[in-house]
């Protein structure tokens, strides 16, 4: 049976793949801050440890029996939407430069024998909506827009020179915005589904949300299924360096919005107000993921039509509960 662990296995991602890596058969231990909020880990073992100490990191891949883990899928990140992402900068770029510095370093120590890290779609600039996709490589010269995407570029590099040096495959992949049940819908670390998903649960039919900025910027989103789809062709399959997962369904914020209320069944005014909106645009193209047989199967519609009732039971719990 392969050994999996999952760093960040509280968190959105983290605790999805360790369902899906437990539905083909593997033993997972997952490490974590803290716990899933949402629903009770899978994982066969579960550990509490602060991953920007490399004594943790070095626990995290230590067993009873000293087996070597097969693979180590690294998504532990200080991370949040938009909202967050403008005003943690520092936070960011310690917190996450730090689990990813000790998390790769006490991986090679340990002999691992395969590493997953979860770069983003920040690490590319910003763009005009009209703009031709951009390829991997043209993620250079790099020009992120926010310092969450400089330190996802930094850990990439290291992860490539770790890899190169001590001969542990390394699989990197950019993730588009992603969504889904059972992630972050309030609190200020949401992403945008998740938090239009929010306000149109919470208001009347015929009421009215607010949205930051003018709801032009141009959006392309990607729901779990098909991100860990993604994530475990990609974590088998020989392409190195950073590789794109996403859906090209690009859409404005407005639109984003339209969809929820469309699914919702409910008529929602918008009233633009200021607030972090990050880039234009930002496409990618994905043809090398698309070249392992990989296909996204949710449209924006139908992976909204899976979060929206999700989020919903969330905000009538909330609210029940005072
Ligand atoms: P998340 O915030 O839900 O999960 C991250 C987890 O890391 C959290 O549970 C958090 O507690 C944990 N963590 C933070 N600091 C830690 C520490 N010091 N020690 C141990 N654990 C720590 O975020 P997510 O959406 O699940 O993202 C997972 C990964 O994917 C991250 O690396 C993120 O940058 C990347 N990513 C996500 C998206 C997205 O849209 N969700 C897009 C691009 C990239």
């Amino acid at each position: 049976m392969k050994k999996a662990l999952v760093c960040g296995a509280g968190g959105f991602i983290g605790s999805h793949l360790v369902k899906r890596l437990k539905r083909e058969g593997y033993w997972v231990r997952g490490v974590d801050l803290k716990r899933p909020e949402f629903a009770e880990t899978e994982a066969d073992d579960f550990l509490l440890l602060d991953l920007r100490d490399q004594s943790n990191c070095l626990t995290s891949l230590t067993t009873p029996e000293e087996t070597v883990f097969d693979e180590v899928y690294q998504l532990a990140a200080d991370m949040g939407g938009m909202g967050f992402i403008e005003i943690a900068e520092c936070e960011i770029m310690r917190n996450s430069a730090l689990i990813n510095i000790h998390m790769m370093h006490s991986s090679v120590e340990k002999g691992v024998k395969r590493y997953f890290f979860s770069s983003s779609a920040c690490v590319y600039r910003d763009m005009k909506p009209d703009e031709p996709e951009l390829s991997e490589e043209e993620a250079y010269p790099a020009q992120p827009d926010n310092e969450y995407g400089w330190e996802k570029l930094y850990a990439e590099r290291m992860a490539m020179a770790y890899g190169k040096r001590y001969k542990m495959p390394v699989r990197i992949a950019r993730f588009q915005n992603t969504y889904g049940p059972d992630g972050t819908w309030r609190g200020g670390r949401e992403k945008a589904p998740a938090a239009m998903c929010r306000k149109i649960a919470e208001v009347e039919d015929g009421g009215t949300i607010e949205v930051w900025g003018d709801g032009t910027a141009m959006r392309a989103y990607i729901y779990i299924d098909d991100l860990l789809d993604g994530i475990v062709l990609l974590m088998h399959s020989d392409l190195e360096n950073g590789i794109n997962i996403g859906r090209q369904e690009y859409v404005s914020v407005n639109e984003l919005v339209k969809t929820v209320a469309e699914v919702a069944g409910k008529r929602i005014r918008i009233e633009h107000v200021e607030g972090p909106v990050g880039v234009e645009a930002r496409n990618f193209r994905i043809d090398k993921i698309s070249a392992l047989g990989w296909q996204s199967q949710f449209s924006l519609k139908e992976g909204i039509t899976q979060t929206y009732p999700w989020v919903l039971a969330q905000v009538e719990a909330y609210s029940e509960n005072g």
